[in-house]
This record gives structure tokens, C-alpha cells and sequence, in this order.
């Protein structure tokens, strides 16, 4: 049974349950997808019947960050912890390397999924990429045929959020992929264009005011926290 929030549902994993799922479906037949949402997904999500519907008919939701751990405390239906999506795909990826599964990184501006294979080869040299193409496509099925002629098995989905769900919701069959990963600027991370902060923000839950700390421009994003909060306080009643 999934811990409902505000509509949205998620599923009660820690990190490695996460992962164990993630490598069930990767090698089940047909195709399946896995979102991540934050409390600003949660709050576009009541706001877009489509993101909704997108993010609730996934195989596998994770609570990527900290804000959705504390919304399922207030409604006492604890969460076991906050999976960080970067760190899940991470995980995938070495599975990948592993089983012997095929990757294609779509998403983000051109030039950055190239790069980031490239430095994913560098950790996981037997990983194999087999394509690769930037998010800013005017046909989402001509994208999603190339990378069905790729055959990879895994898909990272970066497109920012709701367009990754919406993207995996319509077109994931067609992807011809097992698993797809909603995983928002990940792939700006692995192309080291944006840096994660520090441990020590991580481990004190403050990743997230390091990220606004970096980029003030954020924070009309980050004032949807203390709404979801508002919000899922709300809910109780
Ligand atoms: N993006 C994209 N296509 C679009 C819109 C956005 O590929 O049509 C990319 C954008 O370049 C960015 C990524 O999606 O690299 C995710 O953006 P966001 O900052 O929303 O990610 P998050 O905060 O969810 O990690």
C-alpha cells in the first residue's frame, strides 16, 4: 500500500528496497517507469490533472526529498527515508554495468547527456550508453522511436517536471525501455555542471538551502515547501 500525500502516493523504500524493485522491472518484460517528486511536484501536481494521473500510475515513486519525509510524519504514515533520485539513478546505472543492460540518457540542454556519458564511462567502464539526446524536442514520439532503435533497456528521463512523468506516462511503451527514471538535472550533475552540495548539507537534510543558497533564484521554487507543508497540515483535519 502506498502513503498517500496530498493525492500523490509513494512507496515506503529505503535506498536499497529501491533499487531492488528498480532491477525487478528493469528485467521484466514490457515497459515501466519510476518518478521521484518533491514537495514542488507534489504541489504542480494538484495543480495538473495530467502530472497527477502521470505520477500516480508509476511503477515505483520515491520520496525525493526531505519535505515529503516530514509530510508523511505529520500525517503519521512515516516514510523510511528520503531516497535522493541522483543517488537511485546512480545506483541503476552500476546495476546496468553489472547485467550487462543498455543505457540511453535523454534530457537537458545539447552537449550535456554526452557529457555526462562520458563521465559515466569513467566510473563504469563496461557500461554501455547507447544513445543519447538533449530535451528540448519539438516531437516527443520521433524521440521516443530513437530511442526504441537504440534498444536500451534503461532510459533516464531528464526533462524537468511534469514533462519527464507526462513524457514516460504516454510515450514509455513506445521507448521500447524497461525501466525509464523521471530524474529531473541529474544529468546536469553527472556532466558535472551542477555540483550536489556538500555531504554535510546532505546528512543535516539541507541540501536543499544549499542548492537556493547557490541559486537565489530558486526560491520562488522553494516557497512550495512550506505550502505542501501548509498543505499536508491541512489534509490531517
Ligand atoms: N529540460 C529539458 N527539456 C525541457 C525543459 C527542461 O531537457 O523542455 C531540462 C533542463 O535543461 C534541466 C532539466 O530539464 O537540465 C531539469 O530541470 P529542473 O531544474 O526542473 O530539475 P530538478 O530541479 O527537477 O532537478
Amino acid at each position: 500500500m502506498r502513503v498517500e500525500l496530498l493525492g500523490v502516493g509513494f512507496d515506503n523504500v529505503n535506498m536499497s528496497e529501491a533499487v531492488q524493485r528498480g532491477v525487478e522491472l528493469l528485467q521484466s518484460e514490457g515497459a515501466h517507469y519510476v518518478v521521484t517528486p518533491n514537495p514542488e511536484i507534489v504541489e504542480t501536481c494538484r495543480e495538473n490533472p495530467a502530472a497527477m494521473e502521470a505520477v500516480n500510475a508509476a511503477d515505483l515513486v520515491i520520496a525525493d526529498g526531505i519535505g515529503v519525509v516530514y509530510g508523511s510524519r505529520i500525517r503519521k504514515m512515516p516514510l523510511k527515508e528520503r531516497v535522493p533520485g541522483i543517488e537511485f539513478g546512480t545506483e541503476m546505472l552500476a546495476q546496468c554495468e553489472k547485467l550487462g543492460k543498455t543505457v540511453y540518457l535523454l534530457g537537458c540542454k545539447p552537449g550535456v547527456a554526452e557529457k555526462a556519458a562520458e563521465n559515466m564511462k569513467k566510473t563504469y567502464p563496461a557500461l554501455q550508453i547507447v544513445g543519447t539526446a538533449d530535451g528540448y524536442f519539438k516531437d516527443d514520439a520521433a524521440a521516443a522511436a530513437k530511442v526504441r532503435e537504440s534498444g536500451a533497456d534503461l532510459l533516464f528521463v531528464c526533462l524537468g517536471a511534469p514533462k519527464q512523468e507526462i513524457f514516460m506516462y504516454k510515450y514509455g511503451e513506445a521507448t521500447g525501455a524497461h525501466l525509464m527514471m523521471g530524474l529531473g538535472g541529474s544529468l546536469d550533475v553527472f556532466a558535472g555542471n551542477v555540483k550536489r552540495a556538500p555531504k554535510i548539507y546532505q546528512d543535516l537534510n539541507l541540501e536543499w538551502f544549499y542548492r537556493l543558497m547557490k541559486n537565489p533564484s530558486r526560491i520562488g521554487r522553494m516557497m512550495k515547501l512550506p505550502l505542501f507543508l501548509i498543505h499536508v497540515m491541512g489534509e490531517k483535519k
